[in-house]
């Protein structure tokens, strides 16, 4: 679908996959005006398909497109492109536990121009891949690797919004927690060097002993993880309670050491929950949980919300949204 001043959004459609025209002036390949979201649709075992909370992700790309001066795309123009997308598709939607459909919304900029100003003409596009097990061979804790070299994004920039430019720089910490044995980068605000933001591409929460969750507070540099805010939803249904505010290194490094905080976990769309197991460093290894199989409440939340995901679980909150009744 394609939006330009005059016409607003216009000219949707459903086409087969290949390449798209794109002019090499087009003002994406230059300043980055870009925005994407990340869902997926899963089949639950009466065939039905479902996706979940596709208006969280149609608001978070508009709060994206907001920030980098992109147009508006009305919720139910979202959705509705999904809808379509995923009837389309569905025979590409696998069934089985942690087998589903990754939909990939994304908007650009798309005028041709050279010159550092917004674009007047934009597409949002949707594109799918069958995405298999995040984990193979059963859930297992990860290392994760402390930057102290490279911020993602910074106080006022775009850290809150889900644009390329914030994995473009996300890329080369990225690279070297790999080269580390470290499955994710974890970056911390760049003012202070020891307030916990976000991983590279997933939310964090530390458990402590009482059954507290500890989670970063949005505080404009980190995305509004959809995962993030379903889990503190069920953990608040439980009785837990959950403190979402300043979290440090040094904070999660003496709870490790005295036994007070004992786990912690990455949350998002991909892999849903991944346990952490180790938080590495230059300085060497800062946090170690040990030989320990993923923490208790990492697991029952997991189950919880995988549950709800593949119908397994009730939906009590209304998050799941039926597109293909089988
Ligand atoms: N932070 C970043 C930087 C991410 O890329 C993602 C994945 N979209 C998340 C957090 C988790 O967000 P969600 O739960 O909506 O997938």
């Amino acid at each position: 679908i394609v939006w330009d001043r005059e016409q607003g959004w216009h000219d949707a459609e459903v086409l087969p996959y290949g390449p798209i025209p794109m002019d090499p002036a087009s003002s994406v390949l230059h300043y980055g005006q870009e925005i994407f979201e990340g869902l997926k649709a899963y089949r639950h075992p009466n065939g039905d398909i479902v996706t979940f909370r596709p208006e969280a992700n149609a608001q978070r790309l508009n709060e994206s497109a907001a920030r980098l001066a992109l147009p508006e795309l009305p919720v139910e123009l979202f959705v509705q492109a999904i809808r379509e997308l995923v009837t389309v598709d569905a025979d590409w939607v696998p069934s089985g536990h942690d087998q589903s459909l990754y939909l990939r919304p994304f908007m650009i900029a798309d005028e041709s121009f050279l010159g550092v100003r917004a674009a007047e003409r934009a597409r949002f596009m949707v594109i799918a891949s069958p995405a298999g097990p995040y984990f193979t061979g059963g859930v297992k804790p990860v290392s994760i690797w402390l930057s102290g070299e490279h911020a993602r994004a910074g106080r006022g920039g775009t850290g809150a919004a889900k644009c390329g430019g914030n994995y473009a720089s996300s890329l080369l910490p990225t690279r070297i927690a790999a080269q580390h044995g470290c499955a994710q980068v974890l970056f911390t605000d760049s003012a202070t060097e020891d307030t916990i933001d976000e991983l590279g591409g997933m939310n964090l929460f530390l458990v402590h002993r009482d059954g507290r969750l500890v989670t970063p507070e949005l505080n404009g540099n980190i995305l509004d993880g959809i995962t993030r805010k379903s889990l503190i939803r069920l953990a608040q249904d439980r009785g837990l309670t959950v403190e979402e505010r300043k979290v440090t290194v040094g904070e999660w490094r003496a709870g490790a050491a005295d036994g007070s905080i004992t786990e912690a976990f990455a949350c998002g769309t991909a892999a849903v929950i991944t346990p952490i197991g180790q938080l590495k460093s230059e300085q060497g290894v800062l946090v170690d949980f040990g030989d320990r199989a993923p923490g208790e409440l990492t697991m029952s939340l997991r189950d919880e919300l995988t549950g709800i995901q593949f119908g397994t679980v009730a939906d009590r909150f209304g998050w799941v949204e039926r597109i293909v009744t089988a």
